[in-house]
């Protein structure tokens, strides 16, 4: 609570008493920690990869060495800075959302084909993690009205996921259903699920179960942020079910007009 406390006059100045305000700063106090932490949390995410090409790249400057350790020096450099690359873009394309620069398309898509279309990329990924991907009937059409492009990005980061935290072999099932008004499609994996005390932080920015294996796989703890924020814009909403150990379940519902 933020006080200020001022005298109050009369016609003819003589003191009548005070004026007391109160205000709730609550939610101010709030915001600015949330920002700080942003801030924190951001710079923390790019020191890291820099850290690293700088390292890297002083140890190749200032000593002699085979050709070949060079070349693996110079490969985590790119690598690290490719990683850079993503965390900024990933931040660029959230302030965007958050800003309300963004403007949705929204066009009648087919949502099993856009499905076929951008897992399509992905395949490789889940073959060389001998992971099974099951998706929706190709014969199948279900229409939406929808940012296909923002769609398609809610796709892919959750399929990611689905890569990055099932262990080799498991399986990943894409599956699509019309509800009365509403598309409902489910994004499920055989993978390291998600502790049921992490749930309710999913979809903060930055926010991750386990840092150092999100980390290693490559995450840059935005994905959900930017999912949640699509899925927001479009009118939907997105839930999760998940047991350690066994699955996690990802479940958009949208309207299918708008
Ligand atoms: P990241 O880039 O770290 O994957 P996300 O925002 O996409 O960031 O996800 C946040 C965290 O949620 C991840 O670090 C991971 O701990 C957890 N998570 C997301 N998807 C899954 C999943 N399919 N299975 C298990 N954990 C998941």
């Amino acid at each position: 609570l933020e006080v200020n406390v001022a005298p109050y006059y009369g016609q003819s100045w003589e003191k009548r008493g005070v004026i007391i305000a109160l205000h709730n700063i609550t939610k101010l106090k709030h915001l600015e920690g949330v920002r700080r932490d942003f801030v924190a949390n951001v710079s923390h995410e790019l020191k890291t990869p820099v850290t690293s090409v700088r390292g890297f790249a002083e140890t190749i400057l200032q000593n002699e060495m085979p050709k070949e350790t060079e070349r693996e020096f110079i490969q985590i450099i790119y690598d690290e800075s490719d990683r850079l690359n993503t965390i900024i873009s990933d931040l660029l394309n959230l302030s965007k959302i958050e800003k309300n620069d963004l403007q949705l398309n929204i066009e009648k898509i087919d949502l099993v084909k856009l499905i076929h279309k951008t897992a399509k990329p992905l395949l490789k990924a889940f073959s060389d993690k001998k992971l099974t991907l099951n998706l929706p009937n190709k014969g199948r059409s279900i229409e939406l009205f929808a940012d296909k492009d923002r769609i398609a990005q809610i796709l892919v980061n959750l399929l990611s996921n689905a890569v990055n935290y099932t262990p080799e072999g498991g399986m990943v099932s894409v599956k699509v259903r019309e509800k009365k008004n509403r598309i409902v499609f489910s994004v499920k994996d055989t993978g390291i699920g998600i502790p049921q005390s992490s749930i309710d932080r999913l979809f903060e920015r930055f926010y991750r179960v386990d840092t150092a294996r999100a980390r290693n796989e490559g995450g840059t703890g935005l994905g959900l942020a930017i999912v949640k924020h699509l899925v927001d814009l479009h009118g939907g909403t997105i839930t999760v079910d998940s047991v350690e150990n066994e699955y996690t379940e990802f479940t958009v519902d949208l309207p299918a007009e708008r």
